[in-house]
């Protein structure tokens, strides 16, 4: 696959809009405040994919009429929306839409791909931005990358969403972010667009996750922002208005150079990277142990029982060095991490007990 560099103001490209095209209105006013905020590129989902059903689907066919009148007001915009089906391509295509995106539950299913690349077949100017897939598959998202490629998409874009996860993580979509940049590394000319939105689930984690996309030069961001995001009918909780969002993005340190080359990432960085998500696990798992000590401290409490059982520290002091052993990890080392753990609980225990 031989990537061209298409995208080249140097600055970072902001696409913004609400998760969903809700009403005429929502986006009509959604799209004053974006444009207010120097926002040129607009997103709306007209069709939404959602995990349950039930959930709001999206207006469909409806939307186009809104963003025609949006163009009309401000014929500089352009429209981002995602298609899922040849048939989505073909409206979109139909109602002047400027650019497409591929979602991330479409992007696991090469039959869809497929489909989806055979409908833009020939329309070698449109762009064409590709989610990474829900599951931590870079396989599965360089061959969606290549089937757009090989129709003859000259203006290919990847989007990095994060990642489903069935650990508890403090992000909806975890964002291993050594994927992404192993794309990078590979195909040094792809545009690269951070999606924190997706990635967050909440809007106080949006600019740390915007920021450190900056600090690794990507190449653009995709946000949501919604008039009312409170009242959003998807995705609520991580929509920013249009006046917040200028405002962060007006916070976030833009690096000089934006367009990254093969060695735009050390290796020392990348593995930092990975130690810090490997980090936030382990405290998660952490808080995860000591509720489950409050949890047994209320249950001691109840029946009256003493705080410290040797019987049961003894058992833990043996088995768990031997448990760490079959992952090559130091017994001793093991044995006081537990002393740490152990101290932690009892304090934690007696707070429940002095409690009246
Ligand atoms: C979206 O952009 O609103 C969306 C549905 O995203 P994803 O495909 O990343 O879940
Ligand atoms: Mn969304």
């Amino acid at each position: 696959m031989k990537i061209k560099n298409w995208y080249s103001t140097g600055k970072p490209w902001v696409i913004a809009g609400p998760c969903s095209a809700e009403t005429e209105e929502q986006l009509i006013q959604t799209v004053d405040g974006l444009v207010e905020s120097g926002i040129t590129t607009i997103r709306a989902g007209v069709w939404k994919p959602r995990t349950r059903p039930n959930s709001f689907e999206g207006v469909g066919e409806m939307a186009f009429p809104w963003i025609k009148k949006a163009k009309e007001l401000y014929p500089h915009l352009q429209f981002a929306i995602e298609v899922a089906s040849a048939e989505h391509v073909d409206l979109a295509l139909k109602n002047d839409i400027d650019i497409l995106w591929v979602g991330a539950r479409t992007t696991v299913n090469p039959f869809n791909i497929q489909e989806i690349a055979e409908a833009v077949r020939g329309v070698d100017d449109i762009p064409v931005l590709v989610k990474n897939p829900i599951n931590p598959d870079l396989a599965l998202w360089v061959g969606a990358l290549e089937r757009f490629d090989a129709v003859g998409i000259q203006k290919l874009g990847a989007i990095h969403r994060g990642f489903s996860t069935y650990q508890e993580s403090i992000y909806r979509n975890i964002p291993l972010w050594q994927i992404p940049i192993e794309l990078k590394s590979r195909y040094p000319e792809i545009l690269l667009i951070n999606d924190p939105s997706h990635i967050a689930g909440k809007r106080d984690l949006l600019f740390e996750i915007a920021q450190k996309a900056m600090d690794l030069q990507y190449d653009g961001l995709i946000i949501e922002s919604h008039r009312n995001p409170d009242e959003a009918w998807s995705d609520a909780a991580q929509q920013l208005t249009p006046l917040a969002l200028k405002e962060m993005l007006n916070q976030l340190k833009i690096r000089e150079k934006s367009f990254p080359n093969k060695d735009f990432r050390n290796e020392l960085e990348g593995i930092r990277d990975q130690i810090d998500e490997t980090d936030k696990e382990l405290l998660e798992v952490l808080s995860r142990r000591l509720e489950l000590v409050k949890k047994v401290g209320q249950y001691k409490k109840e029946k009256n029982v003493a705080i410290f059982q040797l019987e049961r520290w003894n058992k833990i002091l043996e088995n768990r060095p031997l448990w760490g052993e079959k992952l090559f990890l130091d017994a001793q080392f093991v044995k006081s991490v537990y002393q740490s753990i152990h101290d932690e609980s009892i304090r934690i225990q007696t707070e429940i007990y002095n409690e009246e």
